[in-house]
């Protein structure tokens, strides 16, 4: 989205290179964004269809220390689509996907590469629900819950996916390999390229990891521009 303020410096510097006269270009921008609306409308629609289903057809899968579905979020037609492992305490509260500490640090990861949650960018997570005291997920409810996970990933048509942490990496792979391994490659998910980073939690943990998550996201950012 456009700003005004964007807009106004715009103008001011064209006035400053090329005086009051305005010569406007289509722009590829405003292009696709027009033709898309109706796409976008879509994909918003379809992909809120399938969460209602799944809080209608699943709600006996919340309770212990799980109180709130936490669905995707961001731009329903975004060409990157994070997907994580499993929604935590914060994300619980408030039903939203990486509100927490880690999610304060994703967001400033997007920020160093010129994006945000809300613009060209989905997250979401393998399970919608947080596991008992935030145990990794079983794998009976990562095959129970997949299927939702492969169709948000329909609907989103994202031109690239990138999975947070090992778990996330593994269940889109089906590779049990370390995060090593399934780091800096881009792998093919059904002709959607994917590549597998450090989750932010890890980062949180150990900084030492943040030098090649950097060299990860700078990766994205190019592959994105592609
Ligand atoms: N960790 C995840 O994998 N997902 C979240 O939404 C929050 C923390």
């Amino acid at each position: 989205m456009i700003k005004m303020n964007q807009i106004q410096s715009y103008l001011n510097q064209h006035n400053e290179l090329f005086g009051k006269e305005l010569f406007i270009q289509p722009s590829k921008y405003v292009d696709k964004n027009l033709s898309s609306s109706t796409e976008n409308k879509n994909s918003a629609d379809k992909i809120n269809q399938l969460y209602k289903s799944i809080s209608i057809h699943k709600e006996s899968s919340l309770g212990g220390s799980s109180n709130k579905f936490v669905f995707g979020i961001g731009d329903p037609n975004a060409d990157l689509m994070l997907i994580g492992e499993a929604p935590g305490e914060k994300e619980d509260i408030k039903g939203e996907p990486f509100v927490g500490r880690s999610g304060k640090l994703l967001n400033k990861i997007l920020a160093a590469i010129d994006m945000n949650r809300n613009d060209g960018v989905f997250i979401t997570n393998v399970l919608k629900f947080r596991p008992p005291n935030n145990r990794d997920p079983l794998v009976s409810e990562i095959n129970e819950w997949e299927p939702y996970l492969i169709n948000e990933i329909k609907i989103i048509k994202p031109k690239l996916i990138v999975a947070l942490g090992k778990i996330s990496g593994k269940t889109l792979l089906k590779k049990d390999v370390s995060l090593k391994k399934m780091r800096s490659t881009v792998h093919d998910y059904f002709g959607t390229p994917l590549i597998v980073t450090y989750h932010p939690a890890a980062l949180l943990r150990n900084p030492n990891f943040k030098k090649d998550a950097w060299i990860d996201f700078q990766w994205i950012r190019d592959l994105l521009k592609g």
